[in-house]
């Protein structure tokens, strides 16, 4: 099992440095090969996603991501910055599913904004449509508008578009992650609006018949996000669009009110996938010591049960994050008053040591 290591900017290769050492703790082989993306990959050859950080991703059966992104490459041109990195890694690789679980362990219910009555124990996963949809649909642009009220006035516009393959694909990789879990999908659409969006919510249900075992239901998505923040636990895994998804899935990891704790994957075809904390390269605290390492661990956790097939691994290393957290070990993002704040190697040392 061949895993590439990105660290990238800012924080990124401190808190890689963390969830690197809990894998060497696990008394797994992989071969873990480290190179520079984003700013690192721009300082080191000219460009964000060099040539050989490309050929190692692709060769690798998973990539471990930290972040991109730093201030200080603000004023190069758009096609140089550190966070083309990323998109052109999605693209690439063609990561079309994105994983994104939001998870309040009860120790930190008091970081959301909602009552934690509400959202205590919260453990929902969204998943993403990532590569298709209104952002990437043809044709788009802006122009003289050639009919309607506005004819002749200057207009904006875009396509949202489904292919039929796009949805099935992503209905699968929905209802076997489901399987995974608590056995219930809910897909979110526009049905009573969009065709696009009927098309989605037939063609999930055909991919349904395949499912037995998992109860599926169909939510239109302004009822999803007031949901969202009515009853969150209501929710085991939730499937939608790139767009309506770029949304709920904000929501919902706000919901847990600590960035730092939340993982992410993005899978292609094949279970190959890209994971990397939901946050960014945080470089206000970046080489203070101070960041929390724990949402790249809970990432590490995602690449062993969806990549590299190692369940067991996976639910070691969040069972270990779990232990630190009841020990009262806080980063400072996380912390408040009679609990332990740590620092990022700390809080690193702190898991693997619960591992055991
Ligand atoms: P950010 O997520 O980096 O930071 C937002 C706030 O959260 C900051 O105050 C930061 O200190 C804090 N924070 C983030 N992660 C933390 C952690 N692990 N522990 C403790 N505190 C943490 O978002 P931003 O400030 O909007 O963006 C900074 C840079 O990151 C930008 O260059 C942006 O483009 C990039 N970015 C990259 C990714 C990615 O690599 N996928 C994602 C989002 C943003």
């Amino acid at each position: 099992m061949k895993i590439a290591i990105l660290p990238g900017d800012g924080i990124g290769p401190e808190i890689i440095e963390q969830a690197v050492k809990v894998l060497n703790t696990l008394g797994e082989k992989f071969e873990m090969e480290t190179a520079p993306v984003g700013g690192a990959g721009y300082a080191a050859h000219g460009h964000p996603l060099p040539e050989g950080t490309l050929k190692l991703a692709r060769q690798a059966d998973a990539i471990l991501f930290g972040s991109v992104g730093d201030w200080k490459y603000d004023t190069l041109e758009r096609a140089l910055r550190p966070e083309q990195a990323i998109l052109g890694l999605r693209k690439n690789l063609n990561l079309f599913a994105n994983l994104r679980p939001a998870i309040l362990y009860p120790e930190l219910a008091g970081a959301s904004t909602l009552k934690p009555e509400i959202v205590s124990g919260l453990d929902i996963l969204i998943i993403r449509e990532l590569t298709g949809d209104i952002y990437f649909g043809q044709p788009r642009g802006m122009r003289e508008a050639p009919d309607g009220p506005f004819k002749g006035a200057r207009e904006g516009f875009d396509t949202m578009r489904y292919a039929e393959p796009e949805i099935r694909r992503i209905a699968h990789v929905a209802f076997q992650a489901a399987q995974k879990r608590g056995k219930r999908l809910t897909s979110v659409d526009k049905a009573n609006v969009l065709e696009t969006f009927q098309f989605w919510k037939d063609i999930v249900t055909d991919v349904h018949n395949e499912y037995p075992d998992v109860a599926l239901d169909h939510m239109y998505v302004d009822n999803a996000a007031m949901q969202l923040v009515r009853a969150p636990k209501k929710f085991d895994v939730i499937v939608t669009g790139n767009m309506f998804g770029d949304i709920l899935s904000d929501a919902a990891a706000m919901l847990t009110g600590s960035i730092g704790m939340l993982p992410s994957a993005s899978l292609d075809a094949n279970n190959k996938g890209l994971y990397e904390p939901s946050h960014g390269s945080a470089p206000d605290i970046a080489g203070k010591g101070i960041a929390n390492p724990l949402a790249t661990i809970l990432s590490a956790a995602m690449m062993l049960r969806y990549s590299l097939n190692r369940a067991e691994q996976a639910n070691r290393v969040e069972t270990a994050v779990k232990k630190v957290l009841a020990q009262g070990l806080r980063t400072a993002d996380i912390y408040e008053a009679g609990t332990t704040r740590v620092g990022t190697n700390e809080m690193g040392d702190a898991v693997v040591k619960a591992l055991d």
